[in-house]
């Protein structure tokens, strides 16, 4: 069942199609276009360092932002290749066109360890539509397919799934294995007890990924918006908290659920409520909550509060596998972010595997400074919730079975 690797391959002298997941953050600024944050350049290093002390022509393709499949300049990859430059220190060429002669003459110069970035795929109409005519036109240009684009490896789209299907290799690099290593891997039969915390601001968000860990989680800790919908199912006053009144029913489902499989399901027991919702709010906590007091008339809702922070982090103390997404409170406003930075804590001084998965979630957790004090943090956000849920990601089904 398992998915050639980057490593499996032999790599001297080829001209490799490396997909990566390169659309960072920028700002313009005195007419230059400066990246803001280049984690995502970085995470594709290993993959990218690899393959060039092996010998291969590293022909990089990416996108960047939504040119809507035309071409806009706005939406230029240049910048990425002399940013990439400075983080590998070599020279990274430029094809300021991803299929056709342009590039093909650029790499027929290529020498072995060489490395040429494409310009945006997303600039054909082709790349989203998954033509098969455009996915041939990018794979005549190597002669193996690598994928480290895990974060866009939900979508089936030329560069990411289609391109698969004509190059005589496809392999996923080394940060497609590591995420599949953690959030398939680790969680197909994990060490338990397994506690799963959920948060972030929608329950529909995250029904799927609540379902299909019904199965194997031991223990659910709620927190974020998600939680005062579950507080209106159980008529427990939300003031002005934010609820989604047409999930209601399916909260009720969910908890029937969880009871009917004998799943711990901890919704938070006290809050923080605020009546403005700024970075100088002074919120107030509610005290311990039941159905005869909730949350208070026109307050709202914004972080778990210290007793629910207790509750969760004996949990967290005890668990062997803790898989976190979506935070707890609105952590981007300060006032609001230490039951986010609490559980973070717990995390990053538990023995456990512990697996953030959810762009918010990686964000709290880094923004912290825990990112390396986890096991792991995914970069995919929409691709590591579907992943969870068990759905199969057409960049990671494409790939050549390992033989
Ligand atoms: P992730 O990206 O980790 O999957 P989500 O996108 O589901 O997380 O949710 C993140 C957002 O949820 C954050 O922007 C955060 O401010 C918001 N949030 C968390 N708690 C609350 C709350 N109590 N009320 C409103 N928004 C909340
Ligand atoms: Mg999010």
């Amino acid at each position: 069942m398992s998915k050639l690797s980057v490593r499996d391959l032999s790599l001297s002298g080829k001209r490799v199609l490396l997909r990566v997941d390169f659309n960072v953050p920028t700002e313009e600024k005195d007419g230059h276009t400066r990246i803001t944050d280049d984690t995502r350049m970085k995470e594709s290093l290993p993959t990218i360092n690899h393959l060039r002390a092996a010998g291969a022509k590293v022909i990089i393709m990416a996108h960047f932002g939504r040119p809507k499949g035309a071409v806009n300049l706005k939406y230029t990859l240049r910048p990425v290749a002399l940013h990439l430059s400075h983080l590998i220190e070599a020279p990274v060429g430029f094809s300021p066109e991803c299929a056709g002669k342009v590039p093909a003459e650029m790499i027929e110069q290529m020498h072995n360890g060489d490395v040429l970035l494409l310009e945006n795929v997303r600039f054909h109409a082709e790349e989203e539509a998954n033509e098969v005519s455009f996915a041939k036109e990018l794979a005549a240009l190597g002669d193996i397919y690598v994928n480290d684009a895990f974060g866009a490896a939900h979508r089936a789209h030329a560069s990411t799934a289609g391109i698969a299907h004509h190059v005589s290799q496809a392999a996923m690099g080394l940060l497609m294995e590591k995420e599949l290593k953690y959030l398939q891997g680790e969680l197909k039969d994990p060490a338990r007890p397994f506690v799963v915390i959920l948060g972030g601001s929608k329950v529909s968000d995250k029904i799927g990924v609540i379902k299909a860990l019904m199965e194997k989680a031991n223990t659910f800790l709620i927190g974020g918006a998600m939680a005062y919908t579950f507080f209106r199912a159980l008529g427990i006053s939300t003031g002005k908290s934010r609820v989604e009144a047409d999930k209601v029913d399916l909260a009720l489902e969910i908890l029937a659920l969880a009871k009917a499989k004998g799943v711990k399901f901890l919704l938070p027991v006290d809050n923080l409520e605020t009546q403005e919702i700024s970075a100088t709010a002074q919120p107030r906590s509610t005290g311990l909550l039941s159905s005869a007091k909730g949350i208070s008339e026109d307050w709202e809702a914004v972080d778990i509060g210290p007793e629910t922070v207790a509750l969760y982090r004996q949990e967290i103390a005890g668990a062997k596998t803790v898989l976190w997404n979506g935070p707890v409170g609105i952590f981007e406003l300060a006032p609001f972010a230490s039951g986010t930075r609490s559980i973070a804590e717990a995390l990053a001084a538990s023995s456990a595997v512990t697996i953030i998965g959810g762009g918010d979630s990686v964000t709290a957790v880094k923004q912290f400074g825990l990112g390396d004090k986890v096991s792991f943090c995914s970069t995919g956000g929409g691709a590591s919730l579907e992943l969870i849920e068990g759905k199969a990601l057409p960049g990671v089904a494409a790939l050549s079975q390992k033989a």
